[in-house]
C-alpha cells in the first residue's frame, strides 16, 4: 500500500456485515473509524446466512476470522434437490468451484461475533445505543447527529439496513419498499426432536452435513444441518401478499408455516411440526428497485450493503455483496486519500453500481426457476433446477479489482463529471 487512509476520519453507522467490512477495511489503512450503531447490545439474532466464496476471500484476509468461523459453519460437498413429492432429482456438487475458495455458511450472529470481535480487536470505535437521526454535509466534512450530538468526520459510509434512513439525505426522498409477493418462514433449532423419529433422525447425523432443497410451486423449502449434528436451519419460501414490516423478530406459527406446503411429502411435514414455536420466525420479503444513485450530493456520503441494495435470498449473496462495498469504499479512500474523499465516493459507486445490479437480478431468476417450474418437465430434466453458480460473481477478488480499475474508473469520471449510475433508471 503506497497510500493509506491515515488521517482519515470515517463515520460508519450500522454494525451489520456492511458496516463492520468497511470499518475493519478502513481500520487496518490507518484511519479513525467510529461505528454507530442503534441496538443497545450485540446480540445473536437471525439465523443461517450464506457468504460465497467472494466474500470468503474477504473474511480469510483477515487473521484468525476464517479460522474461527470454520468449526461453527456447515460443510457439505453438494445440496441436493426433491420435488414436493419427495421424488429425488438432482445433487449439486460444489465440488467444480472449489478452487474459487471457501463458503461459509452458518448463524448470522455467531458469524457476526467473530467479525464484530475481529473490528474491536484492530481499534474500531463502536458506540451502541447510537441511533443515527439525522445526517449532514458540506464540501469539506460529512457527519451524524446522534444522541444530541453533532459528530463529524471527512466521510460517511452509511449502513443502516433496509429501512435505511440515510437514503433520505442520498435521494433527497423517502424511498417506500413494496412487496415482493413472497414470505419466508425461518428457522433455527437443536436436533434433539428431530432425533426421536426415524424419518427426520438422519438430520441429527454428527459424521455428515446435510442440505436439502424440496421444490413445489410457488414454494421451496430448504434444510441444513451443522455443527456435528446439533443445529438445523430450514427457510420456507412461499407466496404471500400480507402488508407486514419487514422484520427479523416477527414470530412465525408452525400450523401456517405447515398450511403452505399442505400437500406435500410427510418428513417436510415432520421436519416443520418438530420446531419449537419460538424458533420461528415470519420473514416478509419487501422489494425495492434499484435505487437511481448511492451518494449524497456533495459526494461525502455513502450508501453500503442493504441501504444501497436489497437482495431477494435467492441470489445467495445480499451479505456478500454488503461486505465487497465496504472492501471497495475502504480501499477507494485509501486511493485517493483525505484530500479527494468525493472523488474516492464516486469512483466507490461507479465501481460497484453496475455488479450489483447484474447479482441483485440472478435472485430473481434463482426464485422463478424453482417457483414457475413446470414439475412434470422437471421430473424429466432433474438438472434444470441446479442453481446458476456465476464465475464472475463467486470467483471475484474485489480488492484486487479496485486496485485495477480505480485509476481508470477516476479518469472517466474525470471526463464525464455528470455520470449517472444507471441513466434508464
Ligand atoms: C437482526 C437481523 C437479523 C438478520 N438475520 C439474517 C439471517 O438470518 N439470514 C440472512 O441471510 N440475513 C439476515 N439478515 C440480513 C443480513 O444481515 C443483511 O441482508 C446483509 O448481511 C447485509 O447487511 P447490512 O450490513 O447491509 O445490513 P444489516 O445486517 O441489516 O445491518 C444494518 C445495521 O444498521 C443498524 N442501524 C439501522 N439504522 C440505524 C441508525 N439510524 N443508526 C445506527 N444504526 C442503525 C441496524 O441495527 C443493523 O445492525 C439480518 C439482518 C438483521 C438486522
Amino acid at each position: 500500500m503506497d497510500k493509506t487512509c491515515e488521517g482519515l476520519k470515517v463515520l460508519i453507522v450500522g454494525a451489520g456485515f456492511a458496516g463492520l467490512t468497511a470499518a475493519i477495511e478502513c481500520r487496518k489503512r490507518g484511519a479513525t473509524v467510529i461505528l454507530f450503531e442503534g441496538n443497545k447490545e450485540r446480540r445473536q439474532l437471525g439465523d443461517i446466512i450464506s457468504f460465497g466464496s467472494n466474500s470468503g476471500r474477504i473474511f480469510r484476509s483477515w487473521p484468525g476470522v476464517a479460522e474461527a468461523m470454520d468449526p461453527i459453519c456447515h460443510h457439505s460437498s453438494g445440496l441436493d434437490f426433491r420435488a414436493f413429492d419427495d421424488t429425488f432429482l438432482c445433487r449439486q456438487s460444489w465440488e467444480v468451484e472449489e478452487s474459487w475458495g471457501k463458503r461459509f455458511n452458518g448463524h448470522r450472529g455467531e458469524i457476526h461475533e467473530i467479525v464484530w470481535n475481529h473490528a474491536l480487536s484492530l481499534g474500531v470505535e463502536i458506540r451502541l445505543g447510537s441511533k443515527v437521526l439525522e445526517y449532514f454535509e458540506t464540501d469539506s466534512e460529512a457527519g451524524v447527529v446522534v444522541n444530541g450530538e453533532r459528530i463529524s468526520g471527512d466521510v460517511v459510509l452509511a449502513g443502516d439496513g433496509v429501512r435505511s434512513l440515510a437514503r433520505t439525505i442520498v435521494l433527497g426522498f423517502e424511498d417506500k419498499p413494496k412487496s415482493s409477493g413472497y414470505a419466508v418462514y425461518r428457522a433455527w433449532m437443536g436436533t434433539e426432536e428431530l432425533k426421536k423419529d426415524p424419518a427426520t433422525a438422519w438430520l441429527a447425523d454428527p459424521t455428515v452435513d446435510h442440505h436439502v432443497a424440496w421444490l413445489g410451486p410457488d414454494v421451496h423449502f430448504i434444510v441444513a444441518t451443522l455443527q456435528k449434528g446439533t443445529a438445523c436451519s430450514w427457510v420456507l419460501t412461499h407466496k404471500d401478499d400480507a402488508d407486514v414490516e419487514e422484520s427479523w423478530s416477527a414470530p412465525g406459527s408452525v400450523d401456517e408455516a405447515v398450511k403452505t406446503v399442505k400437500d406435500w411429502a410427510p418428513v417436510v411435514h415432520s421436519i416443520i411440526r418438530k420446531t419449537p414455536q419460538d424458533k420461528l420466525v415470519d420473514w416478509k420479503l419487501v422489494f425495492r428497485d434499484p435505487l437511481p444513485t448511492w451518494i449524497s450530493p456533495k459526494c461525502r456520503i455513502a450508501l453500503m450493503g442493504d441501504a444501497a441494495h436489497p437482495f431477494l435470498p435467492t441470489s445467495i449473496q445480499g451479505a456478500s455483496q454488503s461486505m465487497e462495498d465496504g472492501v471497495t469504499a475502504a480501499i477507494c479512500l485509501e486511493l485517493a486519500g483525505k484530500k479527494n474523499v468525493p472523488e474516492a465516493i464516486r469512483a466507490y459507486q461507479k465501481i460497484r453500481y453496475p455488479r450489483v445490479l447484474e447479482t441483485q437480478r440472478t435472485g430473481v431468476t434463482n426464485r422463478d426457476n424453482w417457483h414457475k417450474a413446470d414439475f412434470d418437465y422437471v421430473k424429466k430434466h432433474p438438472e434444470t433446477v441446479k442453481l446458476p453458480r456465476h464465475a464472475w460473481i463467486l470467483n471475484f477478488d474485489c480488492a484486487k479489482h479496485v486496485y485495477d480499475v480505480y485509476e481508470e474508473t477516476v479518469e472517466s469520471l474525470r471526463r464525464d463529471p455528470d455520470w449517472k449510475p444507471d441513466p434508464r433508471l
